[in-house]
This record gives structure tokens, C-alpha cells and sequence, in this order.
């Protein structure tokens, strides 16, 4: 009968979300365990200066190394973004891309670190102290090598307690980036209120410009935008040769993307950084890729 199968319904929602609980349990114990183990990686991924092919800086981006293969933040960032672990995780990732920073820096390497950091673990009061504790811990005058990427969930939270943490950081010199810059809802108002440093263009516009022409003319506005906070613009997710010709027309010259380099282990971005050559970008720009 038909409740019956209400009854079973009910009955099948419950099971899994019993199920999906003990999924985040068991997400979180291995994720845990990967932590302590060291089965944890940062990745970088170069931003570049299309103009001049100055290396400008390095996005820092995590990868488990799981016996099932690499597995991507998407696959288990989500899950416990609401959960002290990310904290936990957010500590890490900033004391190991901190560490590499220094690392390139004795080889004589100087480019800005980005590191993305989870709403969670900026709003929790917290950051402006495991900044500190990093400057200590590594005898260090400043962090200025050193910019969190920020997104709009972060910016949606207490925004009393985000402008706290903003000032502080720029105490100690670190950049603010607004990363997936255009896709939230406060972006415009945030600009004005926290003046970022940088602002980092969701690829979903340029993605979709030949598709919809009116992608292109929000690219012409948030660099415009940018320029007009003395904000620095980089162009995320640029993969080929027609993309990188149409964001040069519009007037970026900072981008990052598969076109540039995929992110890279430590030891690539060190040989990235000996064979890179800008010029490259540019020969046979008129063929398509
Ligand atoms: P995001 O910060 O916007 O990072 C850019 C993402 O775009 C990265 O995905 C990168 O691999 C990818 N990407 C770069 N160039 C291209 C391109 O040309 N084409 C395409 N299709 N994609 C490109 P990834 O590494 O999977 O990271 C996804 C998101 O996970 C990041 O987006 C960031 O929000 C988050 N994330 C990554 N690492 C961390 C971390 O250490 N902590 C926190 N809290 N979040 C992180
Ligand atoms: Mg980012
Ligand atoms: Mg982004
Ligand atoms: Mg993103």
C-alpha cells in the first residue's frame, strides 16, 4: 500500500543518514591518521606575470596521498568543514607551506606563498595566534612571503570577528586574497570594507566567455574594480592559448592555470622554476591549442 511504502521510504532515509554519519566518522579518523602520518602533501601551483614571466608567487594546494590514489580536496574538505579537524588541517597546511617558503627562499627563490585557508579556522579567533606562533617558531621578521586565499564563506561569517582577523594578519604583513573572486554575494561591499590585496578571478567566467558574451564584460569589471582598490587581479584556471589571448585583450597580465603549469611536488615546481620560460606562452599564440 502506498504506506507502506511511506513507511519504507522513511525507513530508507533514516538508514542513510545513519550511514552518511558514519561515513563522516570514518572520513574524519582516516583523515586524522593521514594528518599524524604524514600521508598529507601540498602541491604549488605557479602564478605568473605573463608580461615580463616573473614568477609572482605559488598556490599551495593540498593532496592526500590515499592507498586508493591522490585523492582532492573537494573529496573531503566538504565533509568536515564544520569540524575543529579543519583547523587541525589548516594549522598544518600553513606551518608546511611556511616551512617550503623559507626552503626556496635559502635557495634563492623569492615569490609569495598562497595558502587557502577554511572559514572555520579564520573565524575561529584563532589564526591570528598560529601566525605568531610561526613567525617564533621559524625566527622570522614578517610573514609578507606569506597571502591566505579567502573565500566568500568566510566573508558571509561574524564579519566583526573577520575584520579583527584581517587587521591582525596585516600586522604581521601577510596578504588577504579573495579567492573565486565574483561568484558570491557580498563581494562588491567586501572589497570596500577589507581592501584586499588581491583578488583571484573564478575560472567559471572565463570558461563559459564564448558561450556568453557577458563574461567577458565581468572580467572588464573586476579588473577595473581592482585596479581601482590598488588591488593586485590574477586570472585562475587559464588552460590554453585562446584563453590566455583573451584575457591579455581584456588587460591581465597575473594568471594561473593548466596553460602554465598543473600544481606541481616541491621538487617539479624547482625545476619548473629552472626551465620556465615566458616566451613560450607566446610562440604560435595565432595556432589554436
Ligand atoms: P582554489 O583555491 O580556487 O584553487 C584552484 C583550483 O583550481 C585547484 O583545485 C587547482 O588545481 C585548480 N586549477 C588550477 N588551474 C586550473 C586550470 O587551468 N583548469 C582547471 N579546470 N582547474 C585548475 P584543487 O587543488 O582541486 O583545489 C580545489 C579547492 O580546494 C581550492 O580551490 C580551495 O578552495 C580548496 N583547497 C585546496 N587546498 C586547500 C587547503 O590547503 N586548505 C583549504 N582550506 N582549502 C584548500
Ligand atoms: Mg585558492
Ligand atoms: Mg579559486
Ligand atoms: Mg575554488
Amino acid at each position: 500500500s502506498a504506506k507502506n511504502r511511506g513507511k519504507n521510504r522513511i525507513h530508507f532515509y533514516e538508514l542513510s543518514m545513519e550511514q552518511s554519519l558514519r561515513n563522516r566518522e570514518t572520513l574524519k579518523q582516516e583523515l586524522t591518521r593521514a594528518l599524524q602520518n604524514g600521508h598529507l602533501h601540498l602541491f604549488y601551483q605557479p602564478q605568473v606575470d605573463i608580461r615580463t614571466g616573473v614568477v609572482l608567487g605559488a598556490e599551495a594546494l593540498l593532496r592526500w596521498f590515499h592507498p586508493d590514489g591522490i585523492r582532492l580536496p573537494a573529496d573531503f574538505l566538504g565533509t568536515i568543514e564544520n569540524d575543529d579537524l579543519s583547523i587541525d588541517l589548516g594549522r598544518w597546511v600553513l606551518g608546511e607551506a611556511l616551512r617550503q617558503h623559507l626552503e626556496w627562499k635559502k635557495e634563492g627563490q623569492f615569490f609569495r606563498i598562497g595558502v587557502n585557508v577554511s572559514p572555520r579556522h579564520f573565524g575561529s579567533g584563532m589564526l591570528e595566534q598560529d601566525l605568531k606562533h610561526l613567525v617564533e617558531l621559524r625566527g622570522i621578521e614578517d610573514l609578507s612571503g606569506l597571502e591566505l586565499e579567502i573565500t566568500e564563506n568566510t566573508l558571509v561569517s561574524d564579519l566583526g570577528e573577520v575584520q579583527k582577523t584581517v587587521r591582525a594578519c596585516r600586522d604581521l604583513g601577510v596578504h588577504i586574497a579573495f579567492d573565486d573572486f565574483g561568484t558570491g554575494y557580498t563581494s562588491l561591499t567586501m572589497v570596500r570594507t577589507l581592501c584586499p590585496d588581491t583578488l583571484k578571478v573564478d575560472q567559471s567566467f572565463l570558461r563559459g566567455i564564448t558561450e556568453n558574451p557577458g563574461n567577458r564584460s565581468i572580467l572588464e569589471s573586476i579588473l577595473k574594480i581592482g585596479q581601482g582598490f590598488q588591488a593586485a587581479v590574477i586570472m585562475e584556471g587559464v588552460e590554453n592559448r585562446r584563453e590566455l589571448r583573451l584575457v591579455r585583450e581584456i588587460g591581465y597580465h597575473s594568471i594561473q592555470g593548466y596553460l602554465v603549469s598543473p600544481p606541481l611536488l616541491p621538487v617539479q615546481f624547482s625545476s619548473f622554476l629552472q626551465t620556465w620560460q615566458a616566451g613560450r606562452l607566446w610562440e604560435n599564440l595565432e595556432n589554436p591549442s
